[in-house]
């Protein structure tokens, strides 16, 4: 037996053992200890399954697939079957629901130690998912998570517009209703696994008198890739992540039932931007994994690079980097951790998904950069692994917010709480 499979079934029960005490979708108790920094037993024995996949599955083929922009599929499909995707999806679609966001940052820092572009056609399908687990009744949870189960297919989340990406409330995609059915027509852009999904959330306009407050103007909708009129277009040729999948897809008159219909008429606003409290932590965890990546690169070949006869880790000012990149590792780790054990345990934490998105994101950037640097003509080459990663950075800055909406939303944050001190 492939020992990955081996690891698998000796972790799975732990995971059901657990699944039956506390499902995701109940937060979990507050421990009445203080802070600990300790994984559990459990989280241990995962991070070192998604640990082996990754260097014996991702890290083998991220080149290949970089090179191609093939979508990883085999590697997905190996992924699903270990349980290493759809943790969370609870137990009552046939999933195994022990997954909370902190486990699978765990998983995503580790597989994007890899490749973040194979992290994210992966990781996608989370995003997809969220405002289901979120807002999904427990027919639509079982219809649409559990097919995710019985198979492996993935989801996809489709917010972003080409007008509108950081400004939601301009979404132009609208949504009549007709009868016992809703008409969606529109454009999305920038989908991940857009191309590739067997279902999105689609977020459409459904009410047009434009002093409608956002909060009530748009509806979430499930809609199968399927159904007549949705039109996914060709994959976009991007800097990096290329093994990921990224699409515009045009909706035309695709008819919705009203049993895909999230919460009720008005509530897709609020689903669509909650999600990110789930989301966005594993996207920190997945630039840390990077700007891991790019410290043990750039450490490993400091080591071994002589100049003026001595290896360059000698030379102070190529040491303080690799100190300045570790520092970047351990903050941007701790604050997902933090992000993603809050909204595990019930917690508000839209304020530290953001800290925790925008941290790591800048820092996989910088590490990536330093990288380069460290590695002198070499990194600037295709040969050396640390291209690759400075590319694969910058979206970190974009996706799922970017780094000037992390920072609207973390000072708006702190301009209401002096206002209530005052
Ligand atoms: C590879 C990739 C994958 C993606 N995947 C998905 C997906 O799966 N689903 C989905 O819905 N979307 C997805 N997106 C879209 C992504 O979330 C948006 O690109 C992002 O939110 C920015 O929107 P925009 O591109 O329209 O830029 P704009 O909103 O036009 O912003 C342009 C610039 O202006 C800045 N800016 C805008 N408003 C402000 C402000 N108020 N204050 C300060 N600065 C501001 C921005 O930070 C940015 O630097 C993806 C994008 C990419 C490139």
């Amino acid at each position: 037996m492939n020992p990955i499979t081996q690891l698998a079934r000796a972790t799975r029960p732990i995971y059901k053992k657990l699944s039956t005490s506390a499902a995701l979708s109940s937060a979990k108790p507050i421990p009445t200890t203080g802070y600990c920094f300790e994984l559990s037993d459990e989280q241990k024995a995962l991070q070192e399954l998604a640990r082996k996949f990754t260097r014996e599955e991702i890290i083998p083929a991220a080149a290949q697939y970089d090179k191609s922009g093939e979508y990883p599929w085999p590697i997905l499909k190996k992924a699903w079957e270990l349980g290493l995707m759809n943790g969370h999806v609870p137990v009552h679609c046939g999933g195994v629901g022990d997954f909370g966001v902190f486990e699978e940052c765990l998983v995503a820092e580790e597989y994007a130690f890899g490749c973040t572009g194979i992290t994210t056609a992966i990781g996608g399908t989370n995003l997809g998912q969220a405002p289901v687990i979120l807002a999904g009744n427990k027919e639509q949870q079982k219809k649409y998570l559990g097919r995710l189960i019985e198979e492996p297919l993935v989801a996809a989340y489709c917010v972003t517009e080409p007008g509108a990406g950081s400004d939601v409330a301009g979404v132009k995609t609208r949504a009549e209703k007709k009868g016992d059915e809703w008409i969606l027509n529109g454009q999305k852009m920038w989908i991940t696994n857009g191309g590739v999904a067997n279902w999105y959330f689609v977020l459409a306009r459904t009410n047009p008198d434009p002093k409608c407050p956002p909060s009530k103007a748009f509806t979430g909708f499930i809609v199968e890739r399927d159904w007549p009129g949705v039109t996914p277009g060709r994959k976009e040729q991007n800097m990096g992540q290329r093994a990921s999948d990224t699409r515009g897809i045009t909706f035309e008159d695709v008819r919705i039932p009203k049993e895909n219909v999230l919460i009720g008429e008005g509530a897709g606003f609020k689903i669509a931007m909650g999600a990110f409290d789930k989301t966005r932590p594993p996207v920190g965890a997945g630039a840390t994994g990077l700007a891991n990546r790019a410290l043990y690169e750039a450490t490993k070949y400091a080591l071994e690079r002589k100049t003026f006869g001595v290896p360059i880790a000698n030379h102070q000012g190529v040491a303080f980097i690799l100190a300045d990149m570790a520092v970047g590792v351990e903050t941007a780790r701790l604050a997902w951790m933090k992000a993603a054990w809050m909204v595990d345990h019930g917690q508000k934490n839209t304020v530290l998904a953001s800290v925790a998105k925008l941290h790591a994101s800048e820092i996989a950037n910088k590490a990536a950069s330093d990288a380069v640097q460290i590695f002198g003509g070499n990194g600037f080459n295709t040969e050396y692994p640390v291209e690759k990663l400075m590319r694969d950075a910058k979206i970190y800055q974009i996706y799922e917010g970017t780094s000037q909406i992390q920072r609207v939303i973390i000072s708006r944050e702190l301009f209401s709480a002096a206002k209530q001190v005052a």
